[in-house]
């Protein structure tokens, strides 16, 4: 008997219908063909199409049956070894950003790093992990005002692990000897913010001109010594009817960095004080997103190695590919806990940077305990079983479900709940625009820009152009 697997249909371009299933097959097709399958008066044809695209199957026992849950069981595996940890040895810092997120304290605040004890406990902790890899972050506050405690863990990861990995996000004002010989490890990676030009760097991060000096001096410096790979920035973007995309892009090219990451002012942290407008504001970003992705395509015609958009190529990537889940504010299951977590300063426990700034501004508690004790499973449970799209309404029915994700913090941070219908959130509204966006793209077969994605993705030429599958019941 004929098992039809679960489809999901969208009309993503003037009567061009995108049908998609759970496993990530996906085709393009019209209304006639629609019309036919919703009435079961497919031809056969139709059905041996359906089968060879994988969304059907003769039985419950064949090899298209089998095939299909394969690919769905590749879409829904996550990663369970404890293997990438952020650590927050101080939350001190020597500036005070107006879009911080982090709510950090003042550089000469007491009772905000790692106590001894917090640090024998975080050293326990990664001594009991069974990964053989592992990759640690320090944030902050300002990690590099704590440089023992970097070194500390460092070396004790270098011998407990056949692999490690360490990011330090700084606000590149130190470079003094100890932390460049801390750099010069080739182990060591450098992550910093770079908001743009010098203007909007300076108006973001402080009046202070001085300041912005050094950092613009420090980052040629660091670049020079270490090069573009060692070296990674992030802007975070305030939205506005005026805002620059030009001045954007051309900072990121000057310095030879590879990809930005539009990253709009968070609402979360101090952030949500200063820049209350974020919680809300998705026209705007629309419109300012789409703008600089347009700026991107044209600048990258006829370059082989084009500056790209972090968050659009990993969408891309999943529209197209299992398997890239390591964004924790987008893959599908988003378990807490499992493959990544937050030791904060104090030594709570949280499941991603973003869950601490919910605790920091007394929004919700997402601690999952303190580092030391066991961790609250229950919590954990309760929230897990909330961070999978395969159980919300919407999402179930939605043609994106299966390259989508869910981002439970920040549906908490913006409207205080879980349980609000997804296509009223942020997240969801940010997600269609740009799945249809690419969907639209591929639907109208535009392929000076598929030639964009193919290279912002790393595949071979035409592959896109080539490789869609359109179906018109009529030609067959
Ligand atoms: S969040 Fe929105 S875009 Fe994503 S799967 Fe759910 S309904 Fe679709």
């Amino acid at each position: 008997m004929t098992v039809r697997f679960p489809a999901k249909f969208r009309d993503v371009d003037a009567g061009s219908i995108f049908m998609s299933n759970e496993a990530g097959d996906f085709f393009f097709t019209n209304e006639q063909f629609l019309d036919a399958y919703a009435a079961g008066t497919t031809t056969e044809a139709d059905d041996q199409f359906l089968q060879n695209q994988g969304f059907q199957s003769q039985s419950s026992n064949d090899l298209y049956f089998y095939s299909y849950l394969s690919r769905l069981v590749k879409r829904q595996t996550y990663r369970t070894e404890l293997s990438y940890i952020i650590l927050v040895p101080t939350l001190r810092c020597d500036l005070s950003c107006s879009y911080c997120q982090v709510s950090r304290v003042a550089e000469n605040a007491i009772g905000f790093d790692w106590s001894e004890e917090t640090t024998e406990h975080v050293i326990n902790f990664l001594d009991g992990l069974e990964t053989k890899s592992i990759k640690i972050e320090f944030q902050g506050g300002e990690p590099t005002i704590r440089m023992d405690l970097l070194s500390r863990i460092s070396s004790f990861c270098r011998q407990k692990f056949d692999e490690a990995q360490f990011v330090v996000c700084t606000n590149l004002q130190r470079l003094d000897e100890e932390v460049l010989t801390y750099y010069d490890n080739e182990d060591v990676t450098i992550s910093t913010s770079l908001d743009g030009d010098i203007n909007t760097h300076t108006k973001n991060r402080t009046v202070d001109h001085e300041i912005t000096d050094r950092f613009f001096a420090n980052l040629d410096f660091v670049l020079k010594r270490f090069g573009p790979n060692k070296v990674s920035a992030l802007p975070t973007i305030e939205l506005s009817e005026d805002f620059d995309p030009t001045a954007l892009y051309e900072a990121y090219a000057s310095y030879g960095f590879k990809s930005i990451y539009f990253r709009p002012v968070n609402y979360q942290g101090f952030a949500r004080k200063k820049h209350s407008d974020s919680i809300d504001n998705f026209a705007l970003w629309r419109k300012v997103y789409f703008n600089f992705l347009d700026l991107l395509i044209s600048e990258a015609a006829d370059n082989p190695n084009p500056i790209d958009e972090y968050y659009f190529t990993l969408c891309l990537k999943r529209f197209f590919q299992a398997g890239h889940d390591s964004h924790v504010d987008l893959r599908n299951p988003n378990p807490f806990g499992r493959d990544y977590l937050l030791v904060d300063y104090d030594g709570q426990i949280y499941p991603t940077d973003e869950a601490r700034m919910l605790a920091r501004v007394g929004q919700v508690d997402l601690s999952m305990g303190k580092i030391g004790s066991n961790f609250d499973t229950e919590k954990l449970n309760q929230l897990n079983y909330l961070n999978m799209n395969n159980i919300h309404e919407e999402c179930i029915h939605c043609a994106y479900q299966y390259a989508c994700g869910t981002d439970l913090v920040d549906d908490l941070s913006r409207y205080g709940r879980v349980d609000i219908p997804k296509v009223d959130t942020w997240f969801c509204r940010k997600q269609l625009a740009i799945f249809d966006r690419i969907a639209g793209d591929l639907a109208s077969d535009n392929r000076n820009v598929l030639s964009v994605y193919e290279r912002w993705m790393g595949l071979p030429d035409q592959t896109l152009s080539e490789g869609i599958i359109r179906y018109d019941p009529t030609n067959h």
